[in-house]
Order: C-alpha cells, then sequence, then structure tokens
C-alpha cells in the first residue's frame, strides 16, 4: 500500500513536471531581465525555504527545493541560461544529452552555503561573522534596501572546493588516508618507541591532490567581494542585529557560521548620498523614537512672538513652528510635537493591518541676545525699559524671596541667644 502510493506520488510529479514544465524563471520568481545576482540572491533565499531538512513535515518541499536547485542551475551559467531562453526546457533536454550532467541538488546546495548540503545536528560549524554597517539616520526614517560587501571566504569554484586542478582527489599515499603516520623512533641504543605524527605529505587531511588548483593554490577556498541585500525597516533600532544564516566564510569542512549584521547610525553628512533632497533632518539626534532638534530665536522672537520656521524632515515634509505676536517662548523650553519624530519599529511594516506610529520630535529653544545693539536702537529700549520699571516696579531681587543676609550669619545669631 505504502509503495503504491509512493509510486503514484512519483508518477504524478513526473507528470507535472512533463505536462507543462515550470518556467524556471517564475520558480525563482524573478522576470527574464533578472541579473545573475539577484538569481543568485533568489536561489539563496529559496533553497533554503524548500530544504527538506527545515520541512519535515511538507512532503512537498522537496520537489520544491529540487526545482530551485534545477532552475538556478539552468539560469545560472549563461551558455545554458542562453539555450533555455531560446530553446527551453527541450533544449536543455538535449543539452544534457550531450553531456552536459546534471547535479544532484544537495551537492549544489553545500557548494552555495559550504557543509555537506544537509542540516545535521553535531556537524561542525564554522565561525560566526560580525559585520558593522554604518547607516544614515534618514535610511533608518524612511527605510531602504540597500546593500553592504565583505570580504567572504568562499568554496573555489575553479575546483569545486578539492583543491586540485583536474578536481580529483586522492587518498594520501603516505598515511593511507588516515591522516597520522607511525614513526619509529630511536630515543637510545637499543630503545626504540612508535610515535604517531601528523602526516606531512597531506597535513593530515588524509587526501592528497596532483596538481594544486591555480585559483585558490589548493587552498579549495578563495576570499572574495561579496555583496549583501539589506533591508533596513523603519524606525530599526540604531544597533539593530540581522542575522543571515549560515552565509558567514564557507567551507568545504564545515557548515557556514552565521553572518551576523550590526547596523549603526553614521554620523550625517550634509552633502551628496546622505542628504540629496538638502533637508534639514540629517541635523535632526535621534533618542530612541524620539527626534531632537535645536531651534535658534532672536530675542525679538522669543519676546514678542510673531514667527514662523518651516522644518523640511527626513523624508521632505515640513513641519511647521512658530508663534503668534505676544506668545513669549522661554530660552531652553522644549515643544513637543506629536507624531514627528521616529517611526516605532514594527515587525511587519506598514500594512493594512499595521499603520506606522511615530514618536515625537523634541524642540528645544536656544534665544540669542545680541552682542552689541545700534546705540539708536540701545537708548529707545532704555528709555522703554525704564518707563515699564518706573510704572511696575519689579523689582527681581524682592520678587526671588531670597534672605538679605547670608543664612550663615542668621543661624550664629540664634546660637547668641540660647
Ligand atoms: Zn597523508
Ligand atoms: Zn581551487
Amino acid at each position: 500500500m505504502r509503495v503504491l502510493k509512493t509510486v503514484l506520488l512519483s508518477l504524478l510529479t513526473l507528470a507535472q513536471f512533463a505536462l507543462g514544465a515550470e518556467d524556471y524563471y517564475k520558480v525563482l520568481g524573478l522576470d527574464r531581465q533578472a541579473s545573475d545576482k539577484q538569481i543568485k540572491s533568489a536561489y539563496r533565499q529559496l533553497s533554503k525555504k524548500f530544504h527538506p531538512d527545515k520541512n519535515p513535515n511538507d512532503p512537498s518541499a522537496h520537489d520544491k527545493f529540487v526545482l530551485v536547485s534545477e532552475a538556478y542551475e539552468a539560469l545560472s551559467d549563461a551558455e545554458s541560461r542562453q539555450i533555455y531562453d531560446k530553446y527551453g526546457h527541450e533544449g536543455l533536454k538535449q543539452r544534457k544529452q550531450q553531456g552536459g550532467g546534471s547535479h544532484d541538488p544537495f551537492d549544489l546546495f553545500s557548494r552555495f552555503f559550504g557543509g555537506g548540503g544537509h542540516y545535521q545536528p553535531g556537524q561542525r560549524r564554522g565561525h560566526n561573522v560580525e559585520v558593522k554597517v554604518p547607516i544614515s539616520l534618514r535610511d533608518f526614517y524612511n527605510g531602504r534596501a540597500t546593500e553592504f560587501q565583505w570580504n567572504k571566504q568562499e568554496i573555489c569554484e575553479k575546483c569545486d572546493g578539492t583543491g586540485a586542478a583536474d578536481r580529483v582527489v586522492h587518498t594520501c599515499p603516505a598515511c593511507n588516508g588516515r591522516g597520522v603516520r607511525t614513526v619509529r623512533q630511536q630515543l637510545a641504543p637499543g630503545m626504540v618507541t612508535q610515535v604517531q605524527m601528523q602526516c606531512d605529505a597531506c597535513g593530515g587531511r588524509g587526501k592528497s591532490i596532483k596538481h594544486r588548483c591555480p585559483a585558490c593554490n589548493g587552498e579549495r577556498v578563495v576570499r572574495k567581494a561579496t555583496v549583501v541585500s539589506l533591508n533596513i525597516q523603519r524606525g530599526m533600532a540604531d544597533g539593530a542585529r540581522v542575522a543571515y544564516e549560515s552565509e558567514a566564510d564557507a567551507s568545504p569542512d564545515y557548515v557556514a557560521g552565521d553572518l551576523i549584521v550590526t547596523v549603526f547610525e553614521k554620523e550625517p553628512g550634509l552633502e551628496g548620498e546622505d542628504n540629496p533632497d538638502r533637508v534639514d533632518g540629517v541635523f535632526f539626534r535621534r533618542r530612541g523614537d524620539d527626534l531632537l532638534w535645536r531651534e535658534v530665536l532672536s530675542l525679538r522672537e522669543a519676546l514678542m512672538g510673531d514667527w514662523t520656521r518651516n522644518l523640511t524632515h527626513l523624508d521632505g515634509h515640513i513641519v511647521h513652528l512658530g508663534r503668534k505676536r505676544g506668545q513669549v517662548v522661554q530660552p531652553g523650553h522644549v515643544e513637543t510635537v506629536e507624531g514627528e519624530g521616529m517611526p516605532r519599529w514594527a515587525e511587519d511594516g506598514d500594512s493594512v493591518y499595521h499603520k506606522t506610529e511615530f514618536g515625537s520630535l523634541l524642540v528645544e529653544y536656544v534665544v540669542v541676545l545680541p552682542d552689541q545693539m545700534e546705540s539708536g536702537m540701545e537708548k529707545e529700549l532704555w528709555q522703554l525699559f525704564q518707563k515699564w520699571r518706573a510704572k511696575k516696579g519689579v523689582d527681581l531681587h524682592k520678587d526671588s524671596g531670597r534672605p538679605d543676609k547670608p543664612v550663615m550669619q542668621q543661624q550664629d545669631e540664634g546660637h547668641e541667644e540660647l
């Protein structure tokens, strides 16, 4: 019964492939103009998503995994892609018959990510790699799909990670593949001991090659500048960490560790890439979900009101500040403008289910007094203040409620009375 079911299933799968062999571009979610980089990136994501080890309860994942591998193999090679674009699946079939050869999808996966192609508990794992990526405040505010580059160790493509120019690995003849050799050592005349030493012919690997691969010099791995795409979500925290599973240094000897990216806010650049719209916003300082801004007012503005300011925010929208005539602003006063801070980060971002909320913009007012006044103005102001001083009798010292004499002295007097 079980066998029959399996046979039926595979027949069904076969039928599916035979009938309308799926479009490889569609399988990878790309269009026909896709770049090599996009093809690679699509494979990277989908092969991990559908890896059977990750989907033990979904039998369809295996087929999808195989299909994704097929699509990648067909489109990642320039010649094969050309044939596919011109003649479709039929063309590729003919090419295979002529010796184009198809690869094991798990093989492909392991060549791509390093390791054995399977996720296995207890398998040796490489180190995680930490990368720091500077991001402008503008990108934290607006969100941005960006990318960064790092020097990644990859399995040498030229020799498929064998280290051999002919891609053939032999068992080391010196140690018979054991990686160690037993050496007789004479300690003293008549005293001989046997010592196990790492095989110097193969460096303990138990394998040897005839001719070193010229690309990696037999190292089996090469370091290459690798571009990784990074999605900055709106309101992401300064110092937020993004993990890329199994995308650290690759090696034929272990499963690649994780690439861990820390994004941090970089000093604002006033021109160029950081501020293409020349917004005031680059001068904002971020404090969690709030933004800080310093606004300078003249004495007249602080005292008399009747002023406006337009701040250009990080996405180019305008925030109005201002006071009507007669509205005083105290130096150092902090005004809270609600909803004009940073977007509050949410996993799903803006969608029908979730609307982005914003923190506050905190505006601190700095009042600047003139160093020197024009003498005419000074005279008039003086007279004006004199007039009102006399009329209202304002005495700041009296109003402050401070004692006239030093406080210590008063206590001394009290002592004498006792
Ligand atoms: Zn050896
Ligand atoms: Zn190589």
